[in-house]
Parts: C-alpha cells; sequence; structure tokens
C-alpha cells in the first residue's frame, strides 16, 4: 500500500492543533495571540483531516469495480465509531446536561445528524454524510462538478458562520438561515462544510491518477498566498464582526488543497507500524475526556493554579495525555482491524486483475499506432472476463476517451458506473430501445440499409456510426452496393460519428488471408473516397482491431478497436508482423480442496472410464467448468501448484478438477493452483490453454465464470508484494 509520511505527520500536527481550539493555549497569555492560534492556524485542522479522509479514500477507488459498496462501507464504519463514541462520551454528556435541552425528534436528529452527541464528535457524522455526498456527486458527474456544487453550499455555509453578519442584514437571507439554525446549530456540519473538503480530497487523487496534479512551485506559492489571504480575511471579519461563527473561511479551501497536494507529493512504500497512523484520529476523539481529567486531577492534587489557570501548562498536560492515551490505544486495538487487504484466504477460485499491465497494453499499443490515431477500447464482454466496468474506468483514467461494447445492457451498464466518453454498441438495437441511446448518450452502430431507415424512422437525433461489409459477410451495409450506403448518409435525424469495417482474416499472415484483408481495406477506402466525392462526411474512420494492429500496422485510420490486445493477450500463438510486448492482465486460480491416494485400478471423478494407471496421489482443486474451465482442457491440461505443473486427470466436472501430484507431499489443502498465470518460475498462458482446448484465447476469457472472485492488483502495488485491494 502507498503510505504518505508527510500528510501522516501534518494529521499529528492538525490533531494538536485541535486540542489548541478546545483549550486555548495562549489564553492566559494574550487575547490576540490566542485568537491567532485558535481561530486561524488552528482551523486549517479540521478541514485539512476531512480534505485528507476523502484523498485516501477515493485515492483507492479507481480500479475497484464495487466503488459504491466500499464507499457506503466506509461510512458505515465512520457512524459504528461515532456510535462508539457517543457511548464513551454518555456519562459526560449526561454530566454536563448536554441531553438536557433535548426535547423533540427533531432536537434529537439535531444532535445526532449535525452538531454531534458531544462537541467534537460532529466530524464523525459529516464525514459520513460528506463522503456519500460527493461519491454520488462525482459518480453522477465528474470529480469537477463535486467540487463545484460543494463549493455553492460551502459558500451557503460561509453566510451562516464567518459571514454571518452579512446575512443577517438582508432580511430575506436573515430569515432563511434562521429557519437553517432550527435544523442545526452550525453550517459547519456534512451539508455545507465536509462536503468541500472531502471533494477537494477527491480532485487531489484524480489529479494524481491522470498525473495532472499542478507544479510544485505553483503549489507552495499557492499554499502562502492562501495562508496569508486566509489570516488577512480572518483579521477583517473579526474587526468588521462580521462572525456568528469562525470555522469557515473562503481562503481556506485553497489553503487545504494546496496543503495537500504538497503533503501528497512525495508517497512512498513504507509498510511498518500502519497503526500509528491513525493515532491523530484517536486524539482527536480522546482529548475531550482528557481535558475532564486533567481538570479532575488538578483539582485532587491541589495543582489548579498550574494545570488549569496557565493555559499553556493546561494545554501541554492535555496534549501529552491525549498523544499517551492514543498511543496506548493504537497499541490495544485489534491488530486484525489493523491488517490491510490481502489475498482472501477464503476464495475458493478467483481471477487476478493487473491494472498496471492493463495500463503497460494500452500505452504499448498507442506506441504502435500513428501519433493521432486514438484507442477506441473495446471492452465488451464484461471487457473479455476481466470486468468491464472496472476497465473501462481504469483505461479512462489513462486518457481512453472511446469505449466500444457489444449490446445496449454493457453500455448501459459503464455508464451506471460512471464511464464517460462515446460508448459505441457493436451489434444491432431493437427500435424498442431507441429511447435508451438517447437517454445514456450512446453511439449505435448501424448495421445496413434498413437498420439506418429504422434508427432514422424514430425521428430524434441519434448518433450513429455506419458499419461497412467489405467481405467479411457478418455486420455492416455491403460496399458492393455503393447506393444503398450512400442512402445512409442522406437520412434525416442520424448524427453520423464514424465510419468502419472489421477485417476478416487479419490473425493469419498465409497469402490468401492477406489478400482477403488487403482486400477488405481496399473496399473501405474506395467507398469513403466515393462518399467525400458526393461532398459526406463519414466521420471518424476505423478498420484495426488487435490484429489488424500488429499485422498492418502501416493502416493508418483515426481510431482502432483493440480488444484481446489490451488484455494482454492474441487469440493464438501464430506469429505476427509486429510483435508488441503485451503482459497478460489476467490471472486465474483456485485452491486445493483436498489431496488423497487412490490406488491403482481406482475411479478418478466421473466416468467408470476415468481410472488410475498406477498408485496416484491427487489433488482436488476448486474449479470446473462453471468457472470457465472448459471440460475439453482435461485433455493434456495442466495447472501449476507450488511453481511446478501438475496434469490434469479424470474429467472436468462443474466445479472441480483433479491434478496428478504424485510424489508431492508438500501440496496441502488451501494451496493456491494457477490454471492462467504465473506461479514462480513458470507460467501457463491462456493462449496455451486456449490452443489445448481448440479455441482462441478470446473465447476462454470472455467464458470466465461469473461466480469467481476477483481482485485486483493495483500497479501502485509492485510485482511480488501480496497486498491486493478486494472487489
Ligand atoms: C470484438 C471486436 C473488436 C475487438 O477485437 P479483438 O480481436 O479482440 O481486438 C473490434 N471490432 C469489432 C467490430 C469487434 O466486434
Amino acid at each position: 500500500m502507498l503510505r504518505y509520511p508527510l500528510l501522516d505527520r501534518a494529521k499529528l500536527v492538525a490533531a494538536f492543533l485541535v486540542i489548541a481550539i478546545h483549550t486555548g493555549p495562549l489564553q492566559s497569555y494574550s487575547s490576540y495571540g490566542d485568537f491567532v492560534v485558535t481561530r486561524i492556524a488552528a482551523r486549517l485542522a479540521v478541514p485539512f483531516f476531512f480534505a485528507t479522509a476523502g484523498f485516501l479514500l477515493y485515492r483507492k477507488l479507481y480500479g475497484l469495480a464495487e466503488d459504491g459498496v466500499v464507499v457506503r462501507r466506509y461510512a458505515g464504519r465512520v457512524l459504528l465509531l461515532y456510535a462508539g463514541s457517543t457511548l464513551l462520551y454518555l456519562p459526560l454528556m449526561l454530566y454536563a446536561g448536554y441531553l438536557s435541552d433535548m426535547h423533540g425528534v427533531r432536537d434529537v436528529l439535531r444532535v445526532a445528524v449535525f452538531d454531534g452527541t458531544f462537541y467534537h464528535l460532529w466530524y464523525l457524522p459529516a464525514l459520513a454524510i460528506g463522503v456519500l455526498l460527493v461519491y454520488a456527486l462525482s459518480r453522477r458527474l465528474s470529480a469537477a462538478w463535486a467540487v463545484g456544487i460543494a463549493s455553492v453550499l460551502y459558500l451557503a455555509g460561509l453566510l451562516g458562520d464567518s459571514y454571518y453578519g452579512l446575512a443577517a442584514s438582508a432580511p430575506a437571507l436573515d430569515a432563511f438561515y434562521d429557519s437553517l439554525f432550527g435544523l442545526f446549530t452550525y453550517t459547519r456540519n456534512g451539508l455545507f462544510f465536509a462536503p468541500l473538503y472531502l471533494a477537494l480530497g477527491l480532485l487531489v487523487a484524480e489529479q494524481t491518477r491522470a498525473r495532472t496534479r499542478p507544479p510544485a512551485r505553483a503549489v507552495w506559492i499557492g499554499l502562502a498566498v492562501s495562508v496569508v489571504l486566509m489570516s488577512v480575511e480572518a483579521i477583517l471579519l473579526r474587526t468588521w464582526e462580521l462572525p456568528r461563527h469562525d470555522s469557515m473561511y473562503v481562503f481556506l479551501a485553497p489553503a487545504v488543497y494546496c496543503g495537500l497536494l504538497a503533503l501528497t507529493r512525495r508517497s512512498s512504500r513504507a509498510s511498518g507500524k500502519r497503526g500509528m497512523r491513525d493515532v491523530s484520529l484517536w486524539i482527536y476523539l480522546l482529548h475531550p475526556l482528557v481535558i475532564v481529567l486533567v481538570r479532575g486531577l488538578a483539582e485532587l492534587l491541589g495543582a489548579v493554579p498550574w494545570l488549569v489557570t496557565d493555559s499553556m501548562l493546561h494545554y501541554v498536560a492535555v496534549a501529552a495525555g491525549s498523544w499517551t492515551i492514543s498511543i496506548l490505544a493504537v497499541r490495544w486495538w485489534p491488530a486484525q482491524a489493523r491488517k490491510g487487504p490481502s489475498v482472501p484466504r477464503s476464495s475458493r477460485a478467483w481471477k487476478e486483475i493487473d491494472l498496471g499491465r492493463l495500463r503497460h497494453n494500452l500505452a504499448e499499443l498507442r506506441r504502435a499506432v500513428r501519433g493521432d490515431c486514438q484507442v477506441m477500447a473495446v471492452v465488451k464482454a464484461e471487457a473479455y472476463g476481466h470486468g468491464g466496468a472496472l476497465a473501462a474506468r481504469w483505461l479512462q483514467g489513462e486518457g481512453v476517451r472511446e469505449y466500444a461494447v457489444a449490446c445496449m445492457d454493457e453500455a448501459i451498464a459503464l455508464r451506471k458506473q460512471g464511464v464517460r466518453g462515446d460508448i459505441l454498441i457493436l451489434g444491432r438495437t431493437s427500435p424498442e430501445r431507441y429511447r435508451e441511446l438517447i437517454r445514456y448518450r450512446l453511439q449505435q452502430t448501424v448495421v445496413d440499409a434498413e437498420d439506418a431507415v429504422a434508427l432514422s424512422r424514430y425521428g430524434r437525433t441519434i448518433t450513429v456510426q455506419v458499419k461497412l461489409d467489405t467481405g467479411m459477410h457478418r455486420l455492416g451495409e455491403s460496399t458492393d452496393r455503393f447506393e444503398r450506403v450512400l442512402s445512409i448518409y442522406r437520412l434525416p435525424h442520424l448524427r453520423i460519428a464514424g465510419t468502419y469495417t472489421h477485417l476478416g482474416s487479419s490473425d493469419r499472415l498465409e497469402q490468401t488471408d492477406e489478400a482477403l484483408a488487403r482486400a477488405q481495406v481496399g473496399r473501405f477506402d474506395a467507398v469513403v473516397a466515393r462518399l467525400r466525392g458526393c461532398g459526406i462526411d463519414p466521420g471518424l474512420l476505423h478498420v484495426q482491431s488487435s490484429y489488424g494492429i500488429v499485422n498492418y500496422p502501416e493502416l493508418s485510420y483515426d481510431r482502432v478497436r483493440p480488444g484481446i490486445a489490451l488484455y494482454g493477450a492474441l487469440s493464438t500463438r501464430e506469429p505476427v508482423r509486429q510483435a508488441l510486448d503485451l503482459r497478460p492482465v489476467l490471472a486465474l486460480r483456485a485452491r486445493v480442496s483436498t489431496v488423497r491416494q487412490v490406488a491403482r485400478g481406482e475411479q478418478i471423478g466421473y466416468g467408470s472410464d476415468c481410472r488410475a494407471a498406477a498408485d496416484r496421489l491427487v489433488a482436488i482443486v476448486s474449479i470446473g467448468y462453471a468457472d470457465g474451465v472448459p471440460r475439453v482442457y482435461a485433455d493434456g491440461g495442466r495447472v501449476l501448484v507450488r511453481g511446478a505443473y501438475a496434469p490434469i486427470v479424470g474429467r472436468i466436472c462443474m466445479d472441480h478438477l483433479s491434478v496428478d501430484v504424485t510424489g508431492r507431499e508438500d501440496i496441502h489443502p488451501g494451496d493456491p493452483v494457477t490454471l492462467i498465470g504465473r506461479d514462480g518460475a513458470h507460467a501457463i498462458t491462456v493462449e496455451e490453454v486456449a490452443e489445448r482446448c481448440g479455441t482462441i484465447a478470446n473465447e476462454l476469457l470472455s467464458r470466465i465464470g461469473r461466480r469467481l472472485d476477483c481482485m485486483v492488483h493495483p500497479p501502485e502495488v509492485q510485482d511480488g508484494e501480496t497486498e491486493f485491494m478486494v472487489c
């Protein structure tokens, strides 16, 4: 996992600043000094906590298909912590009469949802609400929109906080805020305050991910300027007596944003004492308790004049006490809670997706094509078994703007998971569903002239790409019938974004194959030229899928449509003209369920004809044809266990298969078994398995079973490290 050492240290500083807010270390020395420390400097602390939380959470989400679940779980854990903290503070709440002015449901809601059950605990519900809100906004819209909308909320919050004087002088606004303050005591809450800082955390995560972080110099200058402006702002507001409460400033936001950028510039892979990162949280949660303890102790020892009256000594005592208790809390907290996610021991069969390799393959494909030719990523069939939204969203982060899928439902699924940009449906869509093309902003392939007429008849503008049949005789209007091709482009209500064809034999370099491919390209070019001759703009042109790229690299159209190559494979092990350095993205693994001795002549699995020719040691592996291992693979198939090959024996069952591990006493239930992928010095490629099964890699991958677990290997984690994110 990535760590941000500077961030962790800054969080600790922020925690001590929060203690300063609640103790006022300079109070007994200088009221102006106290103002500067607690109302200016220390005001950076809590927003910074929010921004950091946002950054760390949202950063984790890239590459996760089920990120909504992760966010909801996070919010759930925060609320659990809130419940626990409330219990801890319950005696103090009762003692301080915190509960006595709660009368109706409305009061309970106000305290529980917004104000917090104790004076510092508002942070936790605000975090939970904010995290969900910002996540929803960024999913529906984008990170920039999330920041924008959160800023508007923040502005509204400002008028109820440091700038309240302005609102109070306008009667309509005043009434509005009056009614708001019936719902909560401060606008510094999960609606008006936390979202902006969480969204800024998200923005920094996104900029880090897309490598569009502003340069270091600009960040430092921005930080310095915003802190100065914020100080001036705070001083002026105080002079003009505008604040009702003073935790929100305009320039606090850029200061925190620049601060977060500066502190996350350097990351490290250090593991070490992970628990130390939580000390700041514990200090935050526990220091009010320590304040009470210090006061009690001072009275008991007759040390009130020092430990309480002297604000500086009081602060030091509370800070030291909070630090000590927090360190102890971190130590004692169940170690399991601190463990990072790793390969789940419980997984029966799983696929591992290495997104770093997907990134690598994309770069390799981009390198292979002409400079301004873009990649339209083919992510049909769940991105060839890798997870459609997972792959598309990751590629989106790598700058891919166009995707191709087989059908409407695949396209909608991508949209719902936050994929933006153009999504082209490669197959025919039934007229009943044209409405959804518009609703989800999808591009539809015109599969022939009749299809075009139907699309046009719908009467509302539909964006399409025209497919031409240049000889494969699958989809597309035939290039032999130019008049019909032309008629498509002249129909009303069709916005034609592109024209494309698909090669039927680009995967082999035999003379006949090559002649066919070249003939297809010739027909495509000829029709495009004639269309242009008729004054028609055919839009973006594209011809090559993976094999088009590796075997016909000299072709140069506006787009390429790689599928299988993106995933680091080719269909077969046939030679290609331009070998690329493609790295397999997917590994397929299962576990040994049991190991058993089978005596000579005894049956192994289904079929009385499957008998052990000699005494055998057989490992039963928890994966079968329902998980995508073809039944025919039993003939000559093999797996890797503990770094060595083991042949498959007997038939492949729906959920199990057996392998021969005779002479290998080191194999035990629970051991991982590799069907596709690397294990130690050896590897089994998907092409090898496909060849054994008499098929192509594309079929094997796209048939990978849905019930497999999926482990995503984030690129931040180097090869060999075993930390995975589980989705
Ligand atoms: C599936 C498909 C592709 C991608 O093919 P690969 O061989 O996997 O690269 C490209 N174009 C069309 C029309 C397809 O159907």
